[in-house]
């Protein structure tokens, strides 16, 4: 047993109950999941049941109040059964929903966060777009005023859960001459406004089952009560919605890389080579050992962050660091995974070839790893010390 932090009694249930609901619910329909490229919306109800769509946000909203330690456990546990389950519910907690929790009026809180969180509706986060990736700032989607609405027209790409969402948080310009410095506003448009269109469903390397679409916003009327925070401060809100989706990010390649050396474990001392099992080989263990080292650095990084949230501390700068260490630590622990497994690792018959197609997004979105390493080393040039 590795050594663990001292989670609360409320924590270990909640971690309990998801590897529960991972082993027996999410785990048998993995590959189903990659085959038809959808989560079965049944599955998806099972989770609401349990919480999990607000298990970060306080009761007063719906959710379970479990703060980010919980919210962390959460996503590992899920992470460790499908990437693409771990994903939808990532995206809608982590970025969509906590953008409204983050700066929505408590009219807007009370309106929205209820359905998220118990599942009955989906969220997106719309931000990038065609000509604006890295450069977030450079977004063309603009917003309009006329009398008591915003106007909205633009093209936002690679959504999650952009086909199957009900509440898009989109980003767009009030202001072009600020753009980032004061020209960005957030707003919360409905699925259902006129002229919101969701696109076909991308064709991806992996994570098949999470929902990636462009949304087009033609001439989409959006009333002023739907103005998420202040105008111009969007960018902010943009901001700080993804410290928390980097450091859940984190979370998930944690728990997939957990997934992944445990069965490398069983795997190894099943194998037999050159009369006796894997396991024995030096080289094998020496994987091994370097596999737990990752995941003992990702383990200690995503939970220290997100405790320091819980505990009221901006983590901008260890969001971005959790961000790329964990993406990079897990896509070696999965690539070792594969290695150990050999021939088997890359076959479509066992899981961990799939892991490793997920692992790969992990360093480009949420913000590329280029961009975080210039997160993090803007932030050192600014405070001129650690
Ligand atoms: C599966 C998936 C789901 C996604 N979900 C969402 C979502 O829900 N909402 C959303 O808004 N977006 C989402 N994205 C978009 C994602 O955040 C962007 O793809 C990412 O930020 C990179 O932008 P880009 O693809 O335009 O790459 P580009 O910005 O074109 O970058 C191309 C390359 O240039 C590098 N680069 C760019 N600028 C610099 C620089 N200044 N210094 C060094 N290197 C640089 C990048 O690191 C990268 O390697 C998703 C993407 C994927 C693949």
């Amino acid at each position: 047993m590795a050594i663990e932090f001292t989670y609360s009694e409320e924590q270990l249930m909640i971690r309990d109950m998801v590897r529960d609901f991972v082993t027996n619910e999410v785990k048998p329909r993995a590959e189903e999941i990659e085959r038809t490229d959808a989560i079965p919306k049944e599955l998806l109800g099972k989770a609401a049941e349990l919480g999990l769509f607000g298990l970060a946000f306080p009761e007063e909203y719906g959710g379970a109040g479990a703060g980010k330690v919980g919210y962390c456990l959460m996503l590992e546990e899920l992470a460790r059964g499908s990437g693409a389950v771990a994903t939808t519910i990532g995206a809608h907690q982590s970025i969509g929903a906590q953008s409204i929790f983050l700066d929505g009026t408590e009219d807007q809180k009370k309106r929205y966060l209820p359905a998220l969180c118990r599942g009955e509706q989906l969220a997106a986060y719309c931000l990038t777009e065609p000509a604006s990736g890295s450069d977030a700032a450079g977004l063309q989607t603009t917003a309009d005023p006329d009398g008591d609405s915003y106007v909205l027209n633009g093209e936002k790409i690679w959504v999650t859960n952009g086909g199957i969402a009900e509440v898009y948080i989109v980003f767009a310009l009030t202001d072009k001459a600020l753009r980032a410095h004061g020209g960005v506003t957030a707003f919360i448009v409905e699925g259902s406004f006129p002229g919101l269109k969701r696109g076909k469903p991308e064709r991806k390397m992996g994570l098949h089952g999470s929902s990636t679409t462009a949304v087009s916003l033609e001439n989409v009327r959006v009333p002023k009560s739907n103005v998420l925070g202040e105008i111009g401060k969007g960018f902010i809100t943009a901001m700080r919605a993804l410290d928390v989706g980097r450091l859940s990010l984190g979370a998930g390649c944690c728990g997939a890389a957990k997934e992944m050396i445990d069965v490398s474990i069983k795997y190894a001392q099943e194998r037999r080579a050159f009369g006796g099992p894997i396991a024995e080989k030096e080289a094998i263990q020496f994987m091994l050992a370097e596999m737990a080292a990752d995941i003992y650095v990702m383990e200690s990084i995503v939970y220290r962050t997100a405790w320091a949230y819980d505990a009221g501390q901006k983590i901008s700068r260890e969001a971005a660091i959790v961000k790329f260490v964990c993406s990079e630590a897990g896509e070696r622990v999965v690539d070792k995974a594969l290695q150990i497994h050999g021939g088997m690792g890359y076959s479509a018959e066992l899981p961990v070839e799939r892991y490793y197609r997920d692992a790969r997004v992990n360093r480009i979105f949420e913000g590329t790893n280029e961009i975080q390493r210039l997160i993090v080393a803007t932030d050192l040039l600014k405070k001129g010390r650690y």
